[in-house]
């Protein structure tokens, strides 16, 4: 580095805000969350069958050879179904190679969304008036917009997201690169805490003032009767008729309602730990896998602990600091902090447990946390000391990759 000039990274930040489609545009958005669907189904179909003869190659056709015989194709925003094919390229790469292939979509259960590229100023947002704003995008022309932050200057559009929820509203989410001063990651680590996922619904901290305890949720517990009620009522309606569409929309209010409420309480505590904290340790468990098994109710707020991770990495990363990722197989629970010996018998109810190897009266959680203190800083001083197999990604996250071989044949899913 050159003295006086300093160095510069690029990073994606992304915003969103809610749009006001007129019935027009609303018309349309709906055609192109089919168009996508019909797009991803026959080229999935084309890749398929095309990997069943050519084992390991994958086809690389694009959505314009299906537009000749479909030309209601032609009537949406050609980069969002490009951005599907790329989408389904990736999922190929993915899974081809493991003997599974993506998923068809089906109509009423796909996602509501899709995504576009900014070339041109073929997207731009137009201040007509102090709250009168509006977006340009491809194909929708001018879509009413609510600006609740302004946009940065000097953020370089990327891609845009337009989603419609299970309430009937409709967002964009807006990416983009933005250049800031590249922040050396500190080398001190005084204030290290740890969130251990415990209970469904429970995370522990290290230090224990950072808990998220079973209170602070009430207001999901009191919202999920209603959506039980809520839905008893919606089981009972006739498919497809005015009130079914109204009770679902009902339904899914309901279910934004928590999600916006729980994001609110993530966002608060993982700001005040990213201001409190120089380093923090997390469990690198596939939640994704877990949720699964879950039914959506549960789900909205069962996957906090993979959201406050994704929002505490980037509000370290912004300020310098690190996140630290323990490898999944480490048995944080079953292993005893005092004398590492891994009690292979500790099942999911016990909340307490005596070491069988020194004696130690261990409480569940705090054990637990102990633990994934001790392993993150563990971790984190072999990087520091130079440890050539740890490297700290750009987005601050430093990831642990060590085998536990005795804790293979256990394997540990999370809430264990
Ligand atoms: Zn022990």
């Amino acid at each position: 580095m050159t003295a006086g000039k300093t160095e510069t990274v690029v990073i994606s930040k992304c915003m969103e805000f809610r749009i006001k489609p007129d019935m027009e545009q609303k018309v349309l958005i709906w055609k192109t969350f089919g168009c996508c669907r019909f797009v991803w189904n026959h080229l999935l179909d084309e890749r398929i069958g095309y990997e069943k003869v050519h084992k390991g190659k994958l086809l690389n056709t694009t959505p314009a050879h299906l537009k000749k015989d479909n030309p209601f194709l032609c009537e949406v925003d050609s980069m969002a179904l490009i951005n599907t094919q790329l989408n389904l390229n990736q999922s190929c790469r993915k899974l081809f190679p493991k003997g599974k292939s993506p998923k068809f979509r089906a109509k009423g259960k796909d996602k509501r969304s899709y995504t576009t590229n900014w070339i041109n100023n073929n997207i731009e947002v137009l201040h007509k008036g102090d709250s009168d704003n509006y977006i340009k995008l491809p194909k929708l022309g001018l879509v009413r917009i609510i600006l609740h932050r302004s946009i940065p200057d000097g953020w370089r559009m990327k891609h845009a997201t337009v989603k419609e929820t299970a309430s009937g509203k409709f967002f964009i989410s807006l990416t983009f690169d933005v250049e800031t001063e590249k922040k050396d990651p500190i080398k001190e680590f005084d204030n290290v805490e740890a969130f251990d996922y415990s209970m469904p619904s429970l995370i522990v901290s290290a230090s224990g003032e950072n808990n998220i305890t079973s209170s602070d949720i009430r207001w999901y517990r009191n919202l999920e009767d209603k959506i039980a009620k809520e839905q008893r009522k919606f089981s009972r309606m006739q498919y497809g008729s005015a009130n079914y569409l109204k009770q679902k929309h009902r339904i899914g209010k309901l279910h934004e309602k928590a999600g916006n409420r729980r994001k609110d309480f993530l966002h608060k505590l993982s700001h005040d730990v990213a201001r409190d904290f120089d380093v923090v340790i997390v469990e690198d468990i596939n939640l994704q896998h877990m949720s699964q098994t879950l039914n959506f109710g549960k789900a909205v707020y069962d996957n906090g602990y993979g959201m406050l991770r994704t929002m505490l990495s980037y509000k370290l990363q912004e300020k310098g600091k690190v996140l630290v990722k323990v490898d999944k197989f480490f048995p944080s629970s079953k292993r005893c902090s005092v004398c590492h010996d891994v009690n292979h018998d500790l099942k999911l109810a016990d909340r307490e447990w005596t070491c069988k190897s020194c004696g130690t009266y261990h409480d569940r959680d705090k054990n637990a946390t102990k633990n994934l203190l001790d392993e993150g800083k563990d971790i984190l001083n072999r990087w520091a000391s130079g440890d050539s197999s740890l490297i700290l990604a750009p987005s601050g996250v430093l990831s642990g990759k060590k085998l536990h071989p005795q804790a293979h044949s256990n394997v540990r899913q999370g809430g264990e």
